[in-house]
């Protein structure tokens, strides 16, 4: 981790605020960023669209591939203010990225969002295809885990599936 990914880490958390910082608006940032140029700077965008793929870090791969005409983004880093789920860092693997870095990391956060989906996203890299993504968390983890309901907030159940 380098002073450069925190100030990567810092867009994408001004980008994760852009709308707001309420938990209950689900607000995750990412920037992908590739020999210091920005690709893409997405947030969430599920319930806006409306779409469930629309993760933040779905919406920057689609726009990022885009923005360079190419499906695949090799030499790439992919900054994410919260772990990515199994959809994110599956579609990291598709995109090419040669980097993911996040910021809060599931024991950081409410087991809403990674336990109670019973999936360990790490271990899917560990066990993917491709042994030339590296993953690393923890990038100003904890102005990152900020954004997010803490590991003991009490929660209503159907807030809980409002992600
Ligand atoms: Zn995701």
């Amino acid at each position: 981790m380098t002073q450069e990914d925190e100030r990567w880490m810092r867009m994408a958390l001004d980008v994760a605020r852009s709308k707001g910082s309420d938990p209950s608006t689900s607000p995750l940032g990412c920037v992908i960023v590739r020999d210091g140029q920005v690709l893409a700077a997405e947030r969430n965008q599920t319930h806006e669209l409306p779409d469930a793929t629309a993760h933040a870090e779905m919406m920057a791969i689609r726009r990022a591939c885009e923005s360079v005409g190419d499906l695949e983004l090799r030499g790439a880093t992919l900054y994410s203010t919260l772990q990515p789920c199994g959809m994110c860092t599956m579609a990291s693997i598709w995109s090419k990225v040669e980097r993911v870095v996040y910021g809060a990391e599931g024991a950081d956060v409410h087991p809403m969002y990674f336990e109670a989906h019973g999936i360990d996203t790490l271990a899917f890299v560990t066990h993917a295809y491709r042994d030339d993504l590296t993953i690393e968390g923890g990038c100003l983890r904890a102005e990152c885990a900020q954004l997010y309901y803490g590991p003991d907030a009490d929660l209503p159940k159907d807030e809980q599936a409002n992600l």
